[in-house]
């Protein structure tokens, strides 16, 4: 069996890495496994059980701490730099996502030498209605304005060749939202669906406001559709006021009276003055991720790193 890397970002997953380290070596472990965990700034015993783990060398384990909480994706470049398999799984250090399962990736991948990407999808949620709703329109909507098709519900969950790693590392992007990076490469993905278990230990740390803000944060690095709903605004409004001129015009020489019309005044101004607000945000939006970009930091920083050999 060629070799396989796991990349694992854990953000205080202290009571769940090692029952994950165990799960992963159990149904990966006959194979060559390395698994690269990513501290993410963790502030519990998350770094301390991942130091034991090492430790233990039941497998090949490498460890990369982050000098801070820099989020999961942050964590996911990082795991993807320092893995070295043929065959690359991004997994939650949760034990939502069975190790098994990766496996059956596997086994997709050796037996299909076409198929690049394995790629899960959570075939029922255990979500609340409002939230699928929500997550649903996204789609919808980003996969509207966008060129890049995003697969309704895929995960991270997914495992791939060596080559697709190299293409995901080329795109130096700061903002980085995977399920777009990874329409975005490309490559042929085979979607296997799977059941999210639950939690282990600890709960999600995805908010309803943090997983809105990933979806703008999506919509905005893949599209700049939004940028031209100001000239689509702008034009109608313009061909709104030529009518109403004509209108005016119009009245005036028949009726000889100008109407005073000051409710229309306030109102169309305020209409206006939130149109143009509006669309001077959008604009903004992509200009602060310019700037962000342009200030070309890293995407993360490392205070310590533990297994790599020189
Ligand atoms: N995670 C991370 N950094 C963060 C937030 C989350 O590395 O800032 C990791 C977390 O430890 C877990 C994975 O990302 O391994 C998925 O997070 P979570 O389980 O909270 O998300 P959910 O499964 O609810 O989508
Ligand atoms: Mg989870």
């Amino acid at each position: 069996m060629a070799k396989l890397s796991l990349v694992v970002p854990c953000y205080n997953e202290g009571e769940n890495v090692i029952p994950f380290h165990e799960a992963a070596v159990k149904a990966l472990g006959d194979g060559e496994l390395e698994i690269v965990y990513i501290d993410d700034g963790s502030r519990d015993a998350t770094l301390h059980n991942l130091k034991k783990i090492y430790a233990r060398g039941d497998c090949k384990v490498k460890i990369v701490s982050f000098s801070r909480n820099f989020g999961k994706e942050s964590g996911i470049y990082a795991g993807l730099e320092h893995a070295t398999g043929d065959y690359i799984c991004i997994i939650d250090a949760d034990l939502q996502q069975r190790p098994e399962i990766v496996r059956d990736m596997v086994a997709i991948l050796e037996e299909q030498p076409d198929v690049d990407v394995v790629a899960a999808y959570q075939d029922r949620r255990g979500e609340g209605k409002v939230l699928s709703f929500f997550k649903r329109s996204f789609y919808k909507v980003i996969n509207r304005l966008s060129k890049v098709a995003l697969q309704p519900d895929a995960s991270d969950f997914r495992t791939f060749r060596k080559s697709v790693r190299d293409s995901l590392l080329s795109l130096g992007e700061y903002h980085r939202f995977s399920k777009g990076i990874f329409a975005w490469v490309g490559y042929n993905t085979a979607f296997i669906p799977y059941t999210a278990c639950a939690r282990v230990n600890g709960k999600t740390k995805w908010s309803f406001w943090k997983l809105f803000n990933y979806a703008i944060e999506g919509i905005i690095g893949f599209s700049t559709a939004p940028l031209r709903l100001a000239t689509l605004l702008g034009s109608v409004t313009g061909v709104a006021a030529l009518i109403y001129l004509i209108c005016v015009i119009v009245e005036k020489l028949t009726r000889g009276i100008a109407v005073p019309g000051y409710a229309t005044i306030i109102v169309l101004i305020l209409l206006l003055s939130s149109v143009q607000l509006f669309c001077i945000g959008i604009i903004g939006e992509y200009v602060g991720r310019n700037f962000e970009q342009s200030k070309n930091r890293p995407v993360y920083i490392a205070k310590e790193i533990v297994g790599e050999e020189e």
